[in-house]
């Protein structure tokens, strides 16, 4: 293919997926709890009502969902914040025996937007010591609370050790992200996501704290979910579902999202991975790094 004819091909320069492949799809689940409110609003700490909303995700929600998983033969990707794995350790251990991937999730789900490079870099720490404490798990992944990215944390991510971020949403492929537009920079992953394949804008109500007081139909939820899993497989994308166990874990919700799972397990060419597995596969292709870097705001 001569280089003026690059548009042609429906994949990135350089971009393959493994053979036999046409396009990949990640299942993961946020397993926020409790933390995904504490941070913003450390006063719900004591509303019983709304902790046992959050708590809905790890005492009833997760082992359906690991059965679910089970059930349907393929692994996740679990984004855990260090405060749910210790206020839910054994539901945490329960996800590693499984043999889902554990990633890291932010400390206590801490939103980045105001932080310096040395609180983010703090909060990084504590969530690996939890995990590690826990869970004996080093992860290799990380999702932005919030998927709030400063421009200075994928050079923190990339310093500990961290090789893909999950959450920017300027891609339907995976890409190496560069951590500083410094010439020789050091790069990671990306796995994009976006805001219309997770569950929580669709779903989510709690008074006075989030959503409108309308809930989607999970038959309504997953039908938009399938069409743009139906239209990123001829263009060789990367499915990036983000779910919620208190979230998509109740009833109907989980058998809707079953109903997809087997949608996606027949598509001929689909891999369903871990993004470990799809990240590491992209450790091994010879891509441009992509180095973001803020706009220049005009003057006046
Ligand atoms: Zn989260």
């Amino acid at each position: 293919m001569s280089h003026h004819e690059a548009w042609r091909s429906v994949l990135p320069a350089g971009f393959s997926w493994p053979s036999g492949v046409r396009a990949a799809a990640c299942f993961t689940f946020d397993l926020d709890a409790e933390s995904g409110l504490l941070f913003d609003h450390p006063e719900v700490a004591g509303q019983l009502d709304v902790m046992s909303h959050q708590a809905y995700g790890p005492r009833t929600a997760l082992p359906r969902l690991l059965r679910l998983l089970d059930r349907q033969g393929i692994r996740a990707t679990f984004f855990i914040p260090g405060f749910s794995a210790e206020r839910w350790p054994d539901g945490v251990r329960s996800i590693r025996d499984a043999g889902h991937e554990i990633a890291h999730h932010g400390y206590l789900h801490e939103g980045s937007r105001g932080a310096d490079p040395a609180t983010e870099e703090r909060r990084l720490l504590r969530g690996f010591e939890a995990l590690e404490a826990v869970a004996g798990v080093r992860p290799i992944g990380y999702r932005a609370p919030n998927w709030e990215l400063s421009y200075a944390l994928p050079a923190i991510l990339a310093r500990h050790g961290i090789r893909y971020d999950s959450g920017l949403m300027d891609a339907d492929h995976p890409y190496r992200l560069a951590v500083s537009p410094e010439p020789g920079a050091a790069t990671i992953v990306e796995l994009p996501a976006h805001w219309a394949l997770d569950d929580w804008e669709a779903y989510n109500y709690l008074p006075g704290l989030t959503g409108s007081g309308v809930i989607g139909s999970p038959a309504e939820v997953v039908a938009r979910w399938t069409l743009e899993l139906d239209a990123l497989v001829p263009e060789g994308g990367l499915f990036m579902l983000t779910n919620h166990p208190f979230v998509s874990g109740r009833a109907s919700r989980a058998a809707a999202l079953e109903g997809l799972i087997e949608h996606a397990r027949a598509i001929d060419g689909l891999w369903i991975a871990t993004c470990a597995e799809i990240a590491i596969h992209v450790e091994t292709l010879d891509l441009p790094a992509v180095a973001h870097q803020p706009p220049v705001l005009p003057e006046g």
